[in-house]
């Protein structure tokens, strides 16, 4: 029966997940692993939030509102009057715009070496993927994206970008609104974590999507909650093109909670910040500015992989950076944790 499976995926092998903490605490004889390889928050969500998710539950036997409405508004009372959509988790979201805009054989650019989903779903849905390499630094050169986007229907720029940890300055970011003719999807996973306010693009410019998620900062990571910030011509289509009901009631009350919990988001953001300076000052390799919470290091001599493999022996579970598109075989990403966890990432990388 598997003649029945498309090509594509007969030939491609997925996403990359992370290495399972239980997995690593079996193999070493390890009780409690340092969980730094998926960049999330190592709180649990508060009181409030669980609450929220709890009394969702309770008509959890009737579908959810298929616009998400309190989700909206508690957006636009964070954020102030934009546009938004949901999907199940920024993935989710990323999808349905592909879906919404992009026709097989159509060109979807991509700058690397990024996150690795952007172009795992572009080609799903027949696109031509482009990659424009980021300069020797990671920085972006915005003339040669630019040139690479022509024709282009859609474009993915991650900023901060996962896993090298640098932003792209706004000014940038405008520059290439104003020369590519098609969409720019910018993905702020992790702006929450950097100095940097990209909503202000919104007003000036009709071609530009913001993805964000409640994975990160805001700790909900298991329930899978995305958004965006839309234009308001895409936003009807993107509707038409998502699957129905795709964000569930618990998690969109769950996500409401959240974004009401200023407080959590400003300790953890003023903790990422301490600890990843930190990290700069210690870690015996080079390491690269970070505007996330998380650090990608150079290894060498070793690979990603090997240092992994010796972290891990040491009770940490880091990411091996090899599986990123467009980047060496020797690097790793480091996520902030707990206190606990960060100290014995600098014990083990140390003595590495
Ligand atoms: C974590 C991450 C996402 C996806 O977040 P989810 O909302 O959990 O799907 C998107 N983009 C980047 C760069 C990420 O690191």
């Amino acid at each position: 029966m598997r003649r029945l499976i498309r090509p594509y995926f007969a030939g491609a092998s997925g996403y990359s997940y992370a290495k399972k903490a239980e997995d690593v605490a079996r193999e070493h004889g390890i009780d409690r692993v340092a969980r730094l390889a998926s960049n999330e928050n190592p709180r649990p969500p508060s009181p409030a939030t669980i609450q929220a998710a709890a009394n969702a539950l309770q008509t959890a036997n009737r579908y959810p509102d298929e616009r998400a409405s309190a989700l909206i508004k508690a957006l636009r009372r964070y954020h102030g009057d934009y546009r938004f959509v949901t999907g199940s988790g920024m993935d989710g979201v990323i999808e349905t715009v592909i879906r919404t805009v992009v026709e097989p054989g159509e060109t979807v650019v991509i700058s690397t070496p990024t996150f690795s989903f952007y172009g795992l779903a572009a080609a799903i849905y027949g696109a031509r993927v482009t990659n424009v390499p980021r300069r020797e630094d990671f920085s972006i050169d915005p003339a040669s994206f630019i040139e690479a986007s022509q024709g282009a229907k859609l474009a993915f720029l991650c900023s901060p970008n996962n896993p090298t940890g640098n932003s792209v300055p706004p000014e940038a970011v405008e520059e290439i609104l104003e020369g590519m003719e098609g969409l720019l999807f910018l993905d702020n996973a992790y702006v929450d974590f950097a100095d940097i306010d990209y909503r202000p693009l919104m007003r000036r410019h009709e071609n530009l999507v913001l993805g964000r998620t409640m994975s990160k900062i805001f700790a909900l990571a298991g329930l899978r909650v995305g958004y965006a910030f839309v234009p308001e011509w895409l936003e009807p289509y993107y509707h038409r093109a998502a699957t129905p009901f795709a964000l569930n009631s618990v998690s969109a009350a769950a996500a409401v909670g959240a974004l009401a919990d200023t407080d959590r988001v400003h300790e953890t953001r003023d903790h990422v910040l301490e600890w990843r300076q930190r990290f700069l000052e210690e870690v015996p390799f080079r390491t690269y500015p970070t505007d996330a919470n998380f650090v990608m290091i150079d290894v060498a001599p070793h690979t990603g992989d090997e240092a992994t493999e010796s972290l891990a022996a040491k009770g940490v579970l880091a990411r091996s950076c090899t599986s990123f598109p467009g980047l060496g075989d020797h690097y790793i990403r480091v996520s902030i944790g707990e206190d606990w966890e960060n100290i014995r990432f600098l014990e083990a990388i140390k003595t590495l």
